[in-house]
């Protein structure tokens, strides 16, 4: 960002003013408003940025998204690369902070670009035409993953963030999950839905476990139904138990004739008959998602049915996947091919309160997260959300790129001799893309208190000689071979943001000046944040 209005910036606005322009620089301004906001927390050096809430609550981070989404930001452009980098945090879980800083940097130079005459529609060819190129050369460099370089590069997506001990603990359990769902069938939310995230007193961060299993934090229906069972039929149903039928006659019996003794034994003919089908099934787990009738209590102990109630929709999905029991919305829909199979169940009493565990055939399991304090168990589940994220699309794609900069110095180098294979002035739009790219190396290099010009350059240099794996490592300073030292970024990642960060500076060198006939937005107000180190 220029900090500094120099005589020859002002000249450019007026004439950025008199050519038309203005929208762009008014919307680039913005976007490297944005940009210097995250800039700081990139790599592993990154600092902390310590942030004012909208409740006036004090968040600290590191997370480039998690800065943005706290900020509140007015600007269109800048809500643009906030859904930019949104989005890359939802389809590849990291990579949200370079989207942001390659986007900005993409429209700095189409600004530049359009100040020397090329016109908006020939960058917006140029960007494509390398945004192309870079995808597949991505595919070029990039090596299939061992089971080492799984844990290195989803440790590395934390780097930063957590401390290494404890990214080691979350990698080794999201890599176990995920490889647990490797074959299974489903959209990247699969990861979400199959493992359940429950948070346990006793026992610190190092304790956390996966089970393959459902852990509930749920007490029986019924004390005095049995704690434990090797195996079992189990009935999911996704309703109440009881007849709300039966309720609303009796509204009308009860005010007509005012018999009650009639109703409730009615009533409870009901509920027995229904008890009594689930019997006759085998059933002796019974989960409900609403309430089960007081009636019922009884009923179903005399059935040798222990009995669960009120429950997450999410969780009833994951015992329905773990024991193939279909959910039923009322017990007397239930049939044998509805009738699940769970192969042990055990309650349990830790810290005051009931946990039930249930196992099965199926793939669903639950992520134990221990810590010592509240605080810290939030933290563990967050490190280990992220690293699930990451290593559950890694091991679907087992592809890794280098990291520390090198690839988008392997992409800058590639485009400029590129470059020169395409017609004209969608040359110059390409060398534009390129040096864009470099925005990556340069500010892991300032971070680590390097100069970003002389690291850039021998970086490039040290490519030239040893091949497109080196990068900087930003902890020694040393340009090296990033496949040794296993700083890697997933492929899924760096795909997300070039395609991510293309379209959205095309999108704003798209926009044309009819948005900004009525407002001149202003650029957006960082003063409430404070840089940490
Ligand atoms: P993002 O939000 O974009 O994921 P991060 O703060 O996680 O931002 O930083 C990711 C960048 O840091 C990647 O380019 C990655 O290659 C780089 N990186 C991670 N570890 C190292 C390291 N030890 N040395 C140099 N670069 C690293
Ligand atoms: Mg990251």
């Amino acid at each position: 960002m220029h900090m500094v209005e120099s005589e020859q910036d002002v000249a450019l606005e007026d004439t950025d003013r008199i050519e038309g322009r203005s929208a762009l620089v008014n919307n680039t301004n913005a976007a490297l408003a944005l940009a210097s906001a995250v800039r700081s927390t990139l790599g592993p050096r990154g600092s902390d940025k310590m942030l004012v809430d909208e409740n006036g609550e004090i968040v600290v981070t590191n997370d480039g998204v998690t800065v943005l989404e706290t900020a509140k930001v007015e600007h269109p452009t800048a809500n643009l690369l906030i859904a930019t980098s949104s989005a890359q945090d939802r389809i590849a879980r990291d990579g949200t902070t370079t989207s942001v800083l390659l986007t900005a940097e993409l429209l700095r130079n189409a600004l530049e670009l359009s100040r020397i005459g090329v016109h908006p529609t020939i960058i917006v060819n140029g960007y494509r035409i390398a945004v192309e190129e870079s995808l597949s050369q991505l595919e070029e460099i990039c090596r299939d993953a061992s089971d080492d370089d799984l844990i290195a590069t989803t440790s590395t997506t934390m780097a930063g963030k957590i401390d290494t001990a404890l990214a080691k603990k979350m990698t080794g359990l999201a890599l176990e999950a995920a490889h647990a769902l490797e074959n299974e069938e489903g959209g990247d939310d699969l990861e979400r839905i199959r493992v359940k995230r429950l948070q346990m007193t006793g026992g610190g961060a190092a304790e956390s476990e996966i089970i393959h299993g459902l852990m509930l934090k749920k007490q029986r229906l019924d004390f005095t139904t049995e704690t434990h069972s090797d195996g079992g039929k189990i009935a999911i149903i996704d309703g109440g138990f009881e007849n709300r039928e039966l309720e609303l006659d009796a509204q009308i019996e009860i005010r007509s004739t005012g018999v009650l003794s009639g109703f409730q034994e009615r009533k409870r003919a009901k509920l027995a008959e229904q008890v009594a089908s689930l019997s006759s099934l085998g059933i002796d787990l019974l989960c409900v998602r609403d309430g089960i009738e007081d009636e019922a209590v009884p009923l179903l102990k005399e059935a040798g049915i222990t009995a669960y109630r009120r429950f997450e929709r999410e969780d009833l999905e994951r015992l329905s996947i773990l024991t193939g029991a279909k959910m039923v919305r009322e017990a007397n829909r239930m049939s044998a091919e509805d009738v699940g199979n769970y192969t042990n169940r055990a309650a349990e009493k830790i810290d005051d309160a009931w946990y039930v565990r249930i196992d099965g055939e199926g793939r669903a399991m639950t992520a134990l997260l221990r810590g010592t304090t509240s605080t810290m168990r939030e933290e563990v589940s967050r490190a280990f959300d992220d690293a699930l994220g990451v290593a559950f699309r890694l091991v679907r794609e087992p592809k890794v790129l280098p990291g520390g900069g090198g690839t988008q110095t392997h992409l800058a180098r590639h485009l400029r001799s590129y470059a020169t294979t395409q017609k004209g002035r969608e040359q110059l739009a390409i060398e534009g893309f390129a040096d864009a790219l470099e925005v990556i190396p340069r500010v892991l290099a300032e971070n680590a208190g390097l100069d970003p010009i002389d690291e850039i350059l021998a970086l490039s240099a040290a490519q030239v000689e040893n091949g497109s794996w080196f990068g900087l490592d930003a902890m020694s300073g040393e340009k090296a071979d990033m496949a040794e030292l296993g700083i890697h970024d997933p492929l899924f990642v760096a795909r997300q943001a070039l395609t991510g960060a293309t379209e959205a500076a095309i999108t704003v060198l798209r926009i044309d000046d009819v948005l900004w006939a009525n407002v001149e937005p202003s650029t957006p107000d960082w003063s409430n944040q404070i840089d940490e180190d």
